[in-house]
């Protein structure tokens, strides 16, 4: 056995190592991503694999080689556990178990028999199998961040080849039973890929962790923790500095006498008055209007391409089912009406601040002339 093999052996238990640590402490910063532990402990795993195949390469014994193919086969059962939990956000624990089981069941009784050629190449099999089900996970949630999931999902491709090519040597030269731990071009191969592979790995599953933080952050900051609405910041992000186009349409809604609803039956009843608001108003909207929440009990709904009859027909809808609903509070039922007002940006492009201010305005006379109504902006906007 060439020295260097030892070499490259330890290069993988060392980058293996790293990469753990690396992901141990992403999962220790964001504990909700928790495909970050199982991957951490499956290629943490790798580490006292190959420190036990380094000892089986020295000295091959069954009991060696049973514990380096368990070890093995329980990291990438853990990895691919990982990469279902990644896609899926659901727990991979019963996979993980399953894929253990399974594999060892079909490697370990080879080398126990005495055929550790056969056993090899099993353990090589589903080596590939388990990373090839691993790239398929990543391959199937690439929309999410195309460039490193694809790029993942190729590092698990080229890692798989290289272990069904260990396979195919081991078959072609029909060698059921070995003297020691197999020794050809394909295992040094598989070395050199296997490091690529977890240090590529490593470096773009880093990349994707933070790009996952940085969305759900973006996310965060843009939607309405009550309603689930965007909020203003999303919304003026949105229109506020390159405007509506002509045609567009912006209805604000401010619940009526809400502040007797919250003083009456408190603040959670008053909450629930809000959700239902925006049920209502979402549950109407046409699927291309934006619906967003301003501040406390005051909505708007963007709709683009709308005559002005379509938009006042939407809005009424919009109050009257409101004012139906029936909202349970404590053995009570609390009902609820909003006013709106309605404005249009009609012959060319508009400020959304303008056309904002303009539906607001009408909203205001629909609190004077008595609430639970809609009014349409008086003026004519022509200027952007
Ligand atoms: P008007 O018909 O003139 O609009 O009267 P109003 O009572 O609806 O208006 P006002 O602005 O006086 O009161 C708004 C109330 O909305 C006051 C505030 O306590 C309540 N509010 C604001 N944000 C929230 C919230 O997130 N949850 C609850 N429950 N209440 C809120
Ligand atoms: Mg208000
Ligand atoms: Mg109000």
């Amino acid at each position: 056995m060439a020295p260097d093999y030892h070499t490259l052996l330890l290069a993988i238990g060392l980058s293996g190592f790293c990469l753990a640590g690396t992901l141990f402490a992403s999962w220790l910063s964001s504990r909700l991503e928790r495909f970050l532990l199982s991957w951490a402990i499956g290629i943490g795993l790798t580490v006292p694999a190959v420190a036990v195949y380094n000892a089986y390469v020295t000295r091959p014994d069954v009991l060696l080689g049973c514990l380096c193919f368990a070890l093995q086969l329980a990291s990438f059962s853990f990895i691919y556990g990982a990469a279902w939990r990644f896609r899926t956000g659901r727990p991979g624990r019963y996979r993980i178990l399953a894929a253990f089981a399974v594999s060892t069941a079909f490697t370990l009784p080879f080398m126990v028999a005495g055929y550790s050629g056969l056993g090899f190449i099993a353990f090589n099999v589903l080596l590939a199998a388990l990373l090839a089900m691993t790239a398929w996970e990543y391959w199937r949630s690439r929309a999410e961040a195309p460039l490193p999931l694809t790029g993942i999902s190729l590092l698990y491709v080229l890692t798989t080849i290289s272990f069904l090519l260990c396979a195919l040597v081991l078959i072609h030269d029909g060698a059921w039973v070995l003297e020691g731990a197999p020794d050809n071009w394909a295992e040094d191969l598989n070395l050199i890929v296997a490091i690529v592979g977890i240090t590529g790995i490593g470096a773009m599953s880093l990349a994707l962790n933070q790009w996952r933080v940085a969305a759900s952050n973006r996310r965060e900051a843009m939607t309405d923790a009550l309603t689930g609405l965007l909020n203003r910041r999303a919304l003026f992000d949105r229109y506020g500095e390159k405007g509506v186009e002509a045609h567009a349409a912006v209805i604000a809604f401010d619940l009526d006498h809400f502040k007797a609803v919250n003083d009456r039956h408190g603040h959670a009843v008053g909450d629930a008055v809000l959700c239902a608001f925006a049920r209502v108003m979402t549950g109407h909207a046409p699927a291309a209007a934006v619906a967003a929440r301003l501040g406390g009990e005051e909505f708007a709904l963007v709709l683009e391409r709308v005559a002005p009859d379509r938009a006042m027909l939407l809005a009424e809808l919009i109050r009257t089912d409101f004012s139906m609903q029936t909202i349970p509070a404590d053995g009570d039922a609390v009902s609820c009406t909003v006013s709106a007002g309605v404005a249009f940006a009609e012959h060319e492009r508009f400020s959304f601040d303008v056309l904002l201010n303009a539906a607001d305005k009408a909203l205001y006379l629909s609190k004077q002339e008595g609430r639970n109504r809609i009014s349409q902006a008086r003026e004519r906007l022509r200027i952007a």
